[in-house]
């Protein structure tokens, strides 16, 4: 593909030296790739350190006045492999004793858990003999600490410009005092989005160590079926439902210039991973499902009101008393005189009482029930706009498994169909929905999703 190429590698691509030549492989593999930004090493294997999560453990460390010594150590290890294992000059020593001494001397959390990606940069910089841009100069926070986008947009474009090849750590930025501010965890994503919208990027690749998007989780059902093209809307409503392979808040920058992002395996190059697309070329989606994701550990407030929408204002008070005891709202699917609230259990635990009791004084219903160990999944797909009997082969499958519905609430734009069972059904059922549209010898339709 012609243009330039944002790559983004995540903790475990760059975990140790051998990793980092694979890293390297697929740099020098396309002239394209010129802006390179890393994560922190991550694990290498089940159970191993994130250096991220080390640095964290410093800090806490040092400001309550305890010995880090020998987390640090561990942080130390990892580097000097990496630096041995492939050759570098990078002065390590010098950079890891300036960053224990900082944290030493008190330096913020955010400082501390940047130096993961701050140290890897410099290192990769090194080993792709590229240019080494400090994020902490280009990625910008305001002095309340909300990342500055169009500061940022300016600050990256008139940068990188003037370079052929850089490399930008991800996870972190600076405010003009010269602090550090870190993104939430994961938030490489995020960097390497941003890039690639202040540099009109064509294509913004995000490697990583698992094959892209799969239809289900692979923990429920066996070798699911890749996603291959996936438009940033139907990624909403898959990660918000607990899909994470991408940080959630990633797409929005590449979002506004329609930037595909590509899910790319560093361990297998030759996959050709998940493409984010703003809208698909083809219509062959029609009738299928993209993918199917959920969440356990919600309460339903059943709230039942003969007249409810006769009543000026109902809505609103209703709301409000969730507002003011800082709850946020999942979903509201209503029907003739009733609604429910829909929110995460570890949100309401504990104010359960408290805030029917409100309901009650302020909302007057006949009738208020809370449902708890509730799972909600949602069925995700562009391919169900105006499209008939989606949902007739989703309730049927839960029918025949013997799963009771509890709730059901359809977006007015047909993207998605979100499912209420009980949390001992749930996967079961994503088990029924993903066979309805896979496994068609068990049902008289077509296999829409086969084709
Ligand atoms: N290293 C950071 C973390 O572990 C950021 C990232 O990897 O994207 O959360």
């Amino acid at each position: 593909m012609d243009g330039r190429i944002v790559a983004k590698f995540g903790g475990s691509s760059l975990a140790d030296s051998s990793q980092y030549k694979k890293v390297k492989t697929i740099v020098v593999e396309n002239p394209n790739r010129k802006f390179i930004v890393p994560s922190a090493p991550g694990r290498r294997f089940k159970g191993d350190h994130k250096i991220t999560d080390l640095l964290y453990m410093c800090h806490q460390l040092s400001s309550h006045g305890i010995h880090f010594g020998e987390v640090f150590q561990l942080i130390r290890e990892r580097y000097m492999e990496i630096c041995k294992g492939l050759g570098l000059k990078t002065p390590i020593e010098e950079i890891l004793d300036e960053v224990y001494d900082n944290i030493h001397k008190g330096a913020s959390r955010d400082y501390c858990a940047s130096r993961g990606e701050y140290i890897n940069g410099i290192l990769l910089a090194d080993f792709l003999n590229m240019a080494f841009v400090d994020a902490a100069e280009v990625i910008r926070f305001d002095l309340k600490g909300d990342y500055d986008e169009g500061r940022t947009e300016k600050l990256l474009s008139e940068k990188l410009s003037k370079l052929g090849g850089v490399v930008i750590p991800g996870f972190y930025g600076g405010d003009e005092n010269g602090n550090i501010i870190t993104f939430p965890r994961g938030g490489s994503d995020i960097t390497g989005s941003i890039v690639a919208n202040a540099i009109d990027a064509k294509l913004y690749e995000n490697w990583t160590d698992v094959p892209g998007f799969l239809m289900v989780d692979p923990n429920i059902v066996e070798n699911p079926k890749p996603i291959r093209e996936i438009t940033y809307e139907e990624l909403r409503g898959l990660s918000y439902m607990g899909a994470p392979v991408l940080h959630e808040e990633a797409i929005f920058p590449v979002r506004k210039k329609g930037i595909p992002i590509q899910i790319r395996n560093t361990n297998k190059i030759e996959d050709e991973g998940s493409l984010i697309v703003h809208s698909r070329l083809s219509k062959t989606n029609l009738g299928k499902i993209t993918g199917i994701a959920g969440k356990k550990g919600f309460t339903v407030l059943s709230i039942e009101k003969t007249l409810m929408t006769a009543e000026k204002g109902f809505l609103r008070k209703l709301v409000s008393v969730f507002e003011s005891n800082d709850i946020y709202i999942e979903h509201m699917p209503s029907s003739i005189d009733s609604i429910s609230v829909i929110v995460a259990e570890d949100e309401i635990k504990g104010k359960i009482d408290k805030i029917m009791e409100e309901i009650r004084i302020y909302c007057k219903p006949d009738r208020i029930t809370p449902y708890t160990n509730m799972a909600l999944l949602a069925v995700v797909g562009s391919g169900m706009i105006r499209t008939k009997g989606i949902s007739a082969r989703i309730f049927t499958a839960l029918y025949e498994s013997d799963i009771n519905i509890r709730m059901i609430s359809q977006g007015s734009s047909e993207l998605s169909i979100i499912i209420g069972v009980e949390n001992d059904d749930y996967e079961k059922s994503v088990k029924a929905i993903y066979k309805a549209f896979i496994d068609y010898t068990r049902y008289n339709w077509k296999n829409t999703n086969e084709k």
